[in-house]
């Protein structure tokens, strides 16, 4: 079963918009209007269209994710979740960015992908620690993936080399 597990996990180093994955998780912001780091990748390789369709939904909280078409992307859709912007890790921190990796797969589920591609949410412009949102995201998805057979493969997608570094200690962590 726990071998089973890890095949269903894997790691590239790259750009989370070329990813030819049923759907792509977008680290948005509350508005969903587009932004820098991730959020303007996808918006710019989406087109247009994607800004109208995130437009006619208003928002999102925290934590909370919401799906669109993927348009000129090759991913069929995209989940938008919003990351916890990190201030000391008093205020929720943890358990808010777990709530994304959790709403994500919920809305993955909903839309019936198979394949599913994570960037590092919040780890960019929100300054989440990288090794603990790692950890974060890394357990989610075991148990998730423990809990639901529907999907397939989940990649993270990390952009440069000491990320993907990074990812690969924590999976030994998590999944010994
Ligand atoms: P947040 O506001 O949630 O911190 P950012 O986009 O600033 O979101 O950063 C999240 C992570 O996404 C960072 O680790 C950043 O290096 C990474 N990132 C930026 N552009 C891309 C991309 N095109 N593909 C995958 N990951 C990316």
């Amino acid at each position: 079963m726990e071998t089973n597990l890890r095949e269903r996990i894997g790691f590239v180093e790259g750009d989370i918009t070329k990813m030819d994955v049923d759907a792509i998780v977008n680290a948005a912001n509350t508005s969903l209007l587009g932004g820098g780091g991730v959020d303007g990748a996808i918006h710019r390789a989406a087109g247009p269209e994607l800004l109208a369709e995130t437009r006619k939904i208003g928002g999102c909280p925290t934590g909370e994710a919401r799906v669109t078409k993927g348009y000129r992307l090759p991913a069929k859709w995209v989940i938008h979740t919003v990351g916890p912007i990190w201030s000391g890790g008093n205020r929720n921190e943890d358990e808010l960015l777990a709530n994304c990796y959790r709403n994500s797969f919920e809305a993955a589920i909903e839309i019936g992908a198979v394949t599913v591609a994570f960037p590092s949410i919040s780890t960019g412009a929100y300054r989440f620690p990288m090794e603990r949102a790692i950890n974060i995201a890394l357990r989610e998805t075991k148990s998730f993936l423990q809990a639901n057979q529907s999907i397939k493969k989940v990649t993270f997608v990390c952009f440069g080399r000491e990320v993907y570094n990074k990812y690969q200690e924590v999976f030994k962590e998590v999944f010994h």
